[in-house]
């Protein structure tokens, strides 16, 4: 399975992911959101509101409505936050059809259209590890209402840090809800967290703008910087990175102090002190995944095996 974010024009072969999708340099979107937003209503509680394109049973609609709030509430928790204000405001989620997304030109895994309206696809009812999806991509949405009305990256939040925020959030949650699953409470690694070079990620640290959100190592790279943040970083690493992460992007929110600024005060080092010392990292386990992963929450993969 790949991490395929925000949405993509299937006559194309442009991939917008969530940043570029909210800052309305894609035309699709206000009527896209509109669309999803009107289609019938399944079930709700205070907080969520579900509405797919199709008739869904009694259960399935309690199915989302239940794996929504557990991962929404696991994710403020992973960083810290609290459901209130913006984080507490009602949201929409949709779930579409293969055949819906089709016929709208869309393909997406799931994602947030703006910060109230949310979408999955019908997907989540066959494939068991679809909930790291969601949790992954409201991780997005939860970042996006913590910035209300301002966007991100113009406080130099990133987009790897950002897809590393949510790919860790989506991975923890997948291990916490398929504990059968993942008897060693590890992940197997993907391709590409296994194959990436010091020099990719070195890459990925030097881009901005439209062109580092295009980079598919934002993913590994992001998810493998917070693991290395949490275990090795200047030797000692810190335990609490994710909850640390989760307050500097609540600060950069309220005092638009800007990221490398914030990561400074957090850790005590510089982030681009942080980041040279992750690529060399990542260099010298060049084809050693065991060094790579040790004491991560990712495994090495077995050859052979498909991304799952
Ligand atoms: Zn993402």
């Amino acid at each position: 399975m790949t991490w395929t974010d925000g949405y993509r024009k299937s006559a194309g072969s442009v991939f917008a992911v969530l940043f570029t999708l909210l800052s309305g340099s894609q035309s699709a979107g206000a009527d896209v959101v509109k669309t999803l937003a009107n289609l019938p209503e399944v079930t709700r509680d205070g907080f969520v509101k579900i509405v797919a394109d199709r008739p869904l049973s009694a259960s399935q609609g309690k199915r989302v409505l239940d794996l929504i709030e557990r991962a929404y509430e696991f994710d403020i928790d992973q960083l810290g936050w609290k459901k209130t204000g913006n984080l507490a405001m009602p949201m929409t989620v949709a779930v579409v059809s293969d055949k819906w997304m089709k016929a709208h030109r869309l393909r997406f895994m799931g994602g947030s259209f703006n910060s109230t309206v949310f979408a999955v696809r019908d997907e989540m009812f066959s494939n068991p590890v679809y909930d790291g999806v969601i949790a992954h991509e409201l991780t997005h949405l939860l970042v996006m209402r913590q910035f209300l009305g301002d966007e991100a990256r113009n406080h130099g939040w990133s987009a790897v840090m950002g897809e590393g925020m949510a790919s860790h959030n989506g991975k923890r949650f997948r291990l916490a809800t398929n504990q059968k699953r993942y008897p060693q409470h590890r992940i197997p690694a993907n391709d590409i967290d296994q194959t990436m070079t010091g020099l990719d990620a070195k890459q990925v640290f030097s881009e901005t703008g439209d062109v580092a959100e295009s980079n598919r190592f934002r993913y590994p790279v992001g998810l493998q910087f917070i693991e290395f943040v949490r275990l090795r970083l200047d030797g000692k690493g810190h335990s609490d990175a994710i909850r640390q992460f989760g307050a500097m992007v609540a600060d950069m929110a309220r005092t638009h102090k800007p990221f490398d600024k914030e990561f400074q005060e957090h850790f005590g080092t510089l982030l681009d002190g942080a980041h040279l010392q992750f690529v060399q990292f990542i260099t010298s386990t060049e084809n050693n995944p065991a060094a790579r992963f040790a004491d991560t929450i990712l495994m090495p993969k077995k050859p052979g095996t498909e991304d799952e």
